[in-house]
């Protein structure tokens, strides 16, 4: 493989991009594996039911989820929203017609202040109202208690990025089940570990979503939603190939789904603990070889062994931290940026120094980033 050369991206004079920065979808997410791309490219010859495909793929997520059901999403993304459409209107079809428009039916989510991110919009696309609860500090439960009202449609609970300050998700589904009130989650980041997969319903969470295109390494168009059979019943009736809901707008083609189920058959067969070495190796292969350099200083993160302490998208995987004595970490950025192929690196969070991450990176390109971090920064 060319490292620069690619008939389709150059015509268009598009360069590519090494990956240190994770599974961003500003990146193109991950690459899929070419089981994947096979199983695609054999659906795209047939034309089928697409609510027959639906169905079996919603069983398939289910079995690995340990769910009633299951369905393909168009990204983590759109299963946010038809979570919330799905605990708003349900399957009765002159409310899916009517959303986002709410009048006259419960349309209040209680979130923890310190759960808000950009991708409450997902939420609010489907007409929800957001109840903040707490804040980063803390959350006392008589916050969640005294919010529950005859307003309230459900409970959501994000594994965004690192932030404390909310109640453990398992007292929020105690709480809920006595209110009788759903809880959504949003663990789009949290693959792999494949243990995440059944963790949050085997919890009660009563619907879950994940990214397809993240750590799954499905297309990057896909996500799954799964959880309580007359839940997800309701969201596909909110979602294409249904002409009904507001769903409608995030359809998932065939080759998608055959994409996705493909992705979480390989990903269930992948010997995880061989990948978390290669990861790993490639940190090494960087960090050894940048240490000897004076100016920058390079520390190593292993992700937690225990999945249960996997809890946010940084944990999924190790990473490097890069610092310089002689550039900002904006600059480091900006260096690495340069030129063909361009290293995209992670900046701007809550440490000094940039990020690495390796679990995106292709054969060969550690080295790379290796040489290249030494001609800019050194
Ligand atoms: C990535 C992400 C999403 C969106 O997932 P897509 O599959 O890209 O639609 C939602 N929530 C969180 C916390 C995420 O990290």
């Amino acid at each position: 493989m060319s490292i620069i050369k690619n008939e389709y991206y150059n015509k268009l004079g598009i360069r590519r991009v090494i990956n240190c920065a994770s599974y961003l979808t500003m990146l193109g997410g991950s690459i899929m594996p070419k089981g994947v791309i096979n199983a695609m490219e054999k659906a795209s010859e047939w034309f089928v039911d697409m609510k027959e495909l639906n169905m079996a793929a919603g069983e398939v997520i289910a079995e690995f989820t340990g769910a009633e059901a299951g369905l393909v999403t168009a990204g983590a993304a759109s299963a946010l929203m038809l979570q919330t459409a799905a605990c708003i209107a349900g399957s009765n079809p002159k409310y899916i017609d009517q959303l986002p428009n709410t009048d006259g039916l419960k349309n209040e989510f209680i979130i923890h202040r310190s759960h808000r991110t950009n991708y409450d919009h997902n939420y609010r696309n489907a007409g929800a109202k957001l109840i903040e609860i707490g804040n980063t500090g803390g959350t006392n439960e008589w916050e969640l208690e005294s919010n529950i009202n005859e307003k309230t449609a459900g409970i959501i609970y994000v594994y965004g990025p690192k932030q404390g300050g909310a109640i453990e998700i398992e007292k929020v589904i105690e709480i809920a089940n006595k209110h009788s009130i759903p809880v959504i989650v949003d663990a789009a980041a949290l693959l792999p570990p494949p243990e995440n997969l059944r963790r949050f319903i085997s919890m009660g969470a009563d619907m879950v979503a994940y990214s397809g295109g993240k750590g799954l390494r499905g297309p990057q168009s896909t996500g799954i939603l799964c959880g309580k059979k007359h839940l997800i019943d309701a969201a596909f009736l909110h979602s294409a190939p249904n002409n009904e809901g507001i769903g409608r707008v995030s359809k998932v083609s065939k080759e998608e789904i055959i994409g996705l189920v493909t992705a979480l058959e390989i990903f269930i067969d992948t010997d995880h603990s061989l990948i978390m070495k290669k990861w790993e190796n490639d940190c090494n292969i960087i960090s050894d070889s940048i240490k000897s350099v004076d100016s920058l200083t390079v520390t190593f993160t292993k992700a937690p062994s225990n999945p249960e302490d996997i809890n946010d998208e940084e944990a999924t995987h190790p990473y490097l931290i890069i610092s310089s004595k002689n550039h900002s970490d904006n600059e480091i950025e900006e260096l690495l940026a340069e030129g063909n192929p361009s290293i995209r690196v992670r900046n701007g969070f809550d440490t000094n120094g940039v990020k690495i991450f390796t679990s995106n990176l292709q054969e060969g390109e550690a080295k790379i980033v290796t040489q290249k971090i030494i001609d800019a920064l050194s």
